[in-house]
């Protein structure tokens, strides 16, 4: 398991259950996202309604799931969260959808994952609050419309481009989370060691942020792995000096890329001359599924600028080539 994987582990988990944020006014970072929700909550409580549907796009761990707990409970309703692969069946929705209380929040994670049958009955659920099950089977089965509590789905996925046109549609409101900047993730390394009790300076807590890949769940797994080192090998706490002797430890480097990072951009660079190489490519040669790729892992190298995508695949960019102490190819005449 990665260190600096994004997505969540058990310990996560556990640990995320009390330093997630539960109120918009918690929720650092994101603040066009915040801004906008803010409104339209208020809106929707000032007319006494559901709000709209709301899709959130962005990679793992920036706060997707936090938001929809946040957006339920800023609308003071309950949510109810199940994903895209865990609705095998139309029953399973439907079995969700008649059970939800007036102006309540979906949230389905993986959207992007929802069976085509699943994703069928979930259309006029959206658009009309109305589902169509069938009863009984074979000759005798006949369909019968039922009508559904106004709600709010708010639906998650790591690309917006994964959704077919016709669900995307369905969404009033559209949110995409970015990568927290350093100081983002700062506040955020403060607030949880607040909460958990860690003494963390801040020159302790903004190392620890920016070595996590502009992600809070990494942000967060970091701080606690920290502290384990600041308790063992200093004096429990936690410094500039001693994030950064952690980090050695845990061969995150200064870039907050891990092995598996360092390993995409070397073999891109070693083995395939800086690119343009096909994902496929470059899965094979890494061993990792091509979803892992794109979802987790070159998101965070784009946005830093390491890596490139053109129409013809991955390139490696100077700044990759400088990372490992390499002096990029000239640029080739085309
Ligand atoms: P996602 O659903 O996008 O994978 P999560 O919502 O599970 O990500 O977020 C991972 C963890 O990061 C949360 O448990 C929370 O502790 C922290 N987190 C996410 N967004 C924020 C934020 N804006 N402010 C503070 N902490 C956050």
């Amino acid at each position: 398991h990665r260190l600096t994987s994004a997505s969540a582990t058990r310990e996560d988990d556990v640990v995320e259950a009390t330093i997630r944020p539960k109120r918009l006014s918690e929720y650092l970072g994101q603040q066009t996202v915040r801004e906008q929700l803010s409104i339209y909550i208020e809106a929707a409580r000032g007319r006494g309604e559901h709000l709209d549907h709301v899709l959130i796009f962005g990679p793992p761990g920036l706060g997707k799931t936090t938001l929809s707990h946040v957006i339920a409970n800023e609308l003071g309703v309950s949510v109810r969260q199940t994903s895209g692969p865990v609705l095998e069946r139309a029953g399973d929705l439907a079995a969700l959808l008649t059970n939800l209380q007036p102006r309540d929040v979906l949230f389905i994670d993986e959207i992007h994952r929802l069976s085509p049958v699943v994703e069928e009955v979930l259309y006029p659920a959206m658009e009309d609050f109305q589902i169509d099950i069938m009863i009984g089977e074979g000759p005798a089965a006949r369909s019968i419309k039922l009508d559904l509590p106004p709600f709010t789905l708010v639906g998650a996925t790591t690309r917006a481009g994964l959704l077919t046109a016709p669900l995307r549609d369905r969404f009033g409101i559209v949110q995409r989370l970015e990568f927290y900047t350093p100081a983002e993730l700062t506040q955020i390394v403060q607030r949880s060691a607040r909460i958990l009790g860690i003494a963390c300076n801040p020159d302790g807590a903004a190392e620890i942020a920016r070595r996590a890949r502009g992600t809070p769940r990494i942000a967060n797994r970091l701080l606690r792995r920290v502290r384990d080192f600041a308790q063992v090998r200093g004096d429990g706490d936690i410094t500039q000096a001693i994030a950064d002797a952690a980090m050695v430890m845990l061969k995150v480097d200064h870039e907050g890329f891990d092995a598996l990072d360092r390993r995409m951009l070397k073999i891109m660079i070693e083995s395939f001359d800086g690119g343009p190489v096909g994902v496929e490519s470059l899965a094979a040669a890494l061993s990792e599924e091509r979803g892992t790729i794109e979802d987790v892992i070159e998101p965070y190298l784009i946005q830093q600028g390491f890596l490139i995508r053109t129409a013809r695949g991955r390139m490696a960019t100077a700044k990759a080539y400088r990372h490992f102490g390499l002096a990029a190819p000239k640029p080739q005449e085309s």
